[in-house]
């Protein structure tokens, strides 16, 4: 057999090189296993660390600026140069290239990305990237500092102002429910809170977190519930239409074994339903009435001190 050679570096060469007129060196070195842009830029969010390279906001969950500058890089620049996903990459934030703002927010820095072929780990490869970093708020904590965003409204009413009491106390407990929320995912919150005649609206940021406290509230209260919906714009990410939806909760002013008074007549509250209340009168009598009996403003209705 002939005796073979590199062409680059004139090595000899055996049958497992990599190509039959190169070294496994110099192949590697003519044909580097990815390739990257020589700079790379981001926008990180000031209030929560989100990130994002145009409309998108993502979250790492600990918005650690390098936590976010890894992830970054893992998003936007190497899944395109591993299209096969066959290589695996190590990122090395050279911080001796760390360049801070007068606000001390890093805003520059080097990165050495090193990646080898995962079947063959002795096939390596690594570029140098400059990395940019601006700083914005994202659309959630824009919303967030503007306080005036909401999604959808929860409309909370008793029949009549006496029955105050009750909102109070729904208010407090709403507040403090939606709060646990809002420490696991910053995108629920109440926006802003309604006075009425009757109660209150609470302006909510989803209409998810409307669902979770209108199920929150079903498990301690009696009342009856009327959903509407409005169309109100599109999410051009997501692809769907956006709505507002409102829910009209209006609360019934007692609860089971209650005694109460209706226009100077008493009654016990056996038991309520869905949708409707059993009651016995002095003569044990046993009426039937709907939700919608209780809120007519013309009955007057009275927890008797006795409860
Ligand atoms: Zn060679
Ligand atoms: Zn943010």
């Amino acid at each position: 057999m002939p005796r073979k050679f590199c062409a680059i570096c004139g090595k000899d060469i055996d049958n497992n090189a990599p190509h039959f007129g190169m070294c496994f060196e110099c192949y590697v070195i003519e044909h580097p296993l990815f390739e990257l842009a020589k700079s790379f830029h981001i926008k990180a969010c000031l209030d929560c660390g989100r990130y994002s390279k145009k409309e998108t906001w993502y979250n790492t969950g600990s918005g650690d600026i390098n936590e976010v500058i890894e992830d970054a890089l893992h998003q936007f620049l190497l899944k395109s140069a591993n299209k096969s996903d066959s290589i695996e990459f190590k990122i090395i934030l050279n911080e001796n290239s760390f360049n801070y703002s007068s606000k001390d927010l890093l805003v520059s820095l080097d990165v050495k990305i090193i990646g080898w072929l995962k079947e063959n780990q002795s096939i390596l490869h690594e570029e140098d990237v400059a990395v940019r970093i601006d700083y914005e708020l994202c659309k959630n904590c824009t919303n967030l500092r503007g306080g005036m965003y909401f999604l959808s409204i929860l409309q909370i009413r008793v029949s009549n102002p006496i029955h105050f009491n009750i909102i109070d106390t729904i208010i407090n407990e709403t507040y403090a429910y939606a709060e646990k929320i809002f420490q696991k995912d910053d995108r629920q919150y109440i926006s802003k809170l309604v006075d009425h005649k009757n109660g209150v609206d609470l302006l909510l940021s989803t209409n998810e977190l409307m669902n979770h406290i209108v199920s929150y509230l079903k498990s301690k209260y009696s009342f009856e519930l009327k959903r509407t919906k409005k169309l109100v714009g599109r999410d051009t990410q997501k692809g769907r239409n956006l709505y507002r939806l409102k829910t009209l909760i209006r609360l019934l002013p007692f609860k089971k074994n209650d005694t109460i008074t209706i226009n100077d007549d008493i009654f016990h509250i056996e038991s309520i339903s869905r949708n409707k209340v059993i009651l016995r009168d002095k003569l044990d009598n046993k009426l039937i009435k709907n939700f919608t009996y209780f809120f007519n403003e013309k009955i007057k209705i009275r927890l008797r001190d006795d409860n």
